[in-house]
Order: C-alpha cells, then structure tokens, then sequence
C-alpha cells in the first residue's frame, strides 16, 4: 500500500478531536472546510471529510481504509469492520428516556408503547434482548420533542448532561449502551505498515494525555517518603540542587495518581512542584 486512506467527520462532535489527534500525531495538512480530501504532506495519508453516518460503510467497502466514527454509528451501520483503537474522546450514552411524570417502573412497562429515535438498529436489538415488543418510530433529528408532540411515549437517543432531556420534561429511565470515538478499519488491513505506523503514533500521543512530567524539590532527608509516595514510577531521576542537603525529583507519572497523591507529597515535604504536559511517549 502507498497511501493510506482516512474517513473523518466533516463537521460536528468528533470533527475537532479528529483533527487534533492527527495535528498531534504529527501530521501536517490543510483543515479545508470546503473539501473533501485533504493530503498529508509529510505521511503517506490522504483525510477524507465525510458525515459521520457514511464512515463505517466506506470503510467496510474499501473507498477509505480507515476512519474514524463513534462505536454508535459503527453499531447503527452494522457494518463489519475491525476494531483497531478507542480512541477516549467522544463519550456518550445512548438512553431511552421518558416523560417526567409517568409512572413506568421497569423496562417490561414499555411494552406496546411507541419510542422515537434515530437509532432504530440499536433500539431493536436491546428491545428484543429485553423481549419487549414496542413500536418504534424512525426520525432523524430532535428526537426528544416527539413525546410533547404525542408522536411517542417514550425516546431513544444519545443522552450525554441530561440537560436536553430536562429542558423537554424528559428523564432517564434505561441506559442500552455506552460509546466513545474509534479508530476502525477495513478487515484484514490491521497488519498494514502503514496502519501500524499510524497506530504507534496515535497510541503515543494517548499515553502522553494521561501523563504528566513532575517535577519537586525535596530535603534529601525526606527522599524516601516521597519515592515511596511515587507510584508506579520505574526509577525518577533524582539530581542535587545547588542548595546543600536538596534534591529535585523528576518523573513521569499517570496525571489521576498524581492527584490523588499530591497533599501527602506536600506533607512528606515535596516544594516547587512543577507538572508539564508531555507531547509523545514511545515505548
Ligand atoms: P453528521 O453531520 O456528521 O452526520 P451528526 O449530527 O450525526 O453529524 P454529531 O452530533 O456531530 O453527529 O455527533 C457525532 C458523534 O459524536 C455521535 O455519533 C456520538 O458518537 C458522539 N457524541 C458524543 N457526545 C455526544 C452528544 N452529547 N451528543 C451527540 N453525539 C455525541
Ligand atoms: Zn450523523
């Protein structure tokens, strides 16, 4: 393979993480807005900007080789394709939700009533899991006045704050599946140089998110606690200060350990706590 095709969301929820995990990778190209290839200028890549609904198919069928669309749609589409990364960004829940003043008790109390959505795939699939019969009602956008408008009883749709739900008297009431953006693939394609290349990257930048580069002064009295508060650090480095009797401490830790641990960093006598963001970390 000499260049490497991939489908992102032209514009909308994922189109800005897209870009930026690409930026991030490394990778320079023009972010037209108006176009619907762009050309990597310094990697064997060519961006294809489509609507997020058409990205599992053209993957599937081959006109892009990778692409990149929540696990919703890739539910919704039914496509077969290859798992090759998730990717953290893009998080939801797709929910049914119902009026705030009914009085159903359990998911069997749907049975016979009529549910909104844009996602009828799914929706079945849970319904027949559950053996519920009900009447489900396709529409492709504001799904979530259909009870007020006495379309259905109840909706099923992408729940993400509850504060749309709210704003039309709606609630919660069972949570079908959870989704998040990911990098799929055409079958077959995982083993491609190129996708492993891109891989890497990718996987490089998400290890750097999550982790940060600290460093703290510390009275070399106090080193041993602060070492043993340093969690899953192989070996920091730890370099004399000009002042006598001190130490600097450098690692690089998980950012959720570091919080979690910074007050007894303070308190074991940690000073001048520096914590920088890391660019790539390539193991
Ligand atoms: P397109 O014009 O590409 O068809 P769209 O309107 O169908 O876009 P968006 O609203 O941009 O889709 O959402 C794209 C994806 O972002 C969703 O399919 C879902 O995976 C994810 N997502 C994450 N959080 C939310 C949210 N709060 N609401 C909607 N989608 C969300
Ligand atoms: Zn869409």
């Amino acid at each position: 393979m000499k260049t490497l095709k991939i489908a992102i969301q032209k514009s909308g929820r994922l189109n800005e993480k897209s870009v930026e995990l690409l930026k991030n990778c490394g990778l320079s190209f023009e972010n037209y807005k108006s176009s619907l290839i762009s050309t990597v200028s310094n990697f064997p890549l060519e961006i294809l900007f489509l609507r997020d609904d058409d990205i599992p198919e053209y993957v599937q069928d081959g006109i892009a080789d990778i692409g990149l669309v929540g696990e919703n749609v890739i539910a919704e589409t039914g496509v077969d394709v290859a798992y090759l990364q998730r990717l953290g960004f893009g998080k939801c829940t797709l929910k049914i939700a119902v009026p705030n003043n009914n009085q159903y008790q359990n998911i069997a109390d749907l049975s016979g009533k009529a549910i909104a959505t844009s996602y009828p795939v799914i929706l079945q699939k849970f319904l027949d899991k559950e053996k519920i019969n009900a009447d489900i009602k396709t529409i492709s956008g504001s799904v979530e006045i259909a009870p007020g408008l006495g379309l259905a009883d109840a909706i099923f749709d992408i729940v993400s704050t509850g504060g749309t739900l709210r704003s039309n008297g709606l609630k919660p009431f069972a949570d079908v599946m959870s989704s998040e953006a990911i990098l799929i693939g055409r079958k077959g394609i995982e083993n491609e140089h190129l996708v492993l290349e891109l891989l890497q990257r990718i996987q490089s930048v998400m290890r750097a998110k999550e982790t940060k580069y600290v460093v703290l002064n510390v009275e070399k009295s106090n080193l041993d606690k602060i070492l043993n508060l340093l969690p899953g650090v192989k070996s920091p480095s730890v370099l004399p200060l000009a002042e006598e009797g001190w130490v600097a401490v450098h690692t690089v830790i998980p950012e959720r350990d570091f919080w979690s641990h910074i007050n007894e960093l303070k308190a074991a006598g940690a000073q001048g706590i520096v914590v920088m963001p890391i660019e790539k970390i390539i193991l």
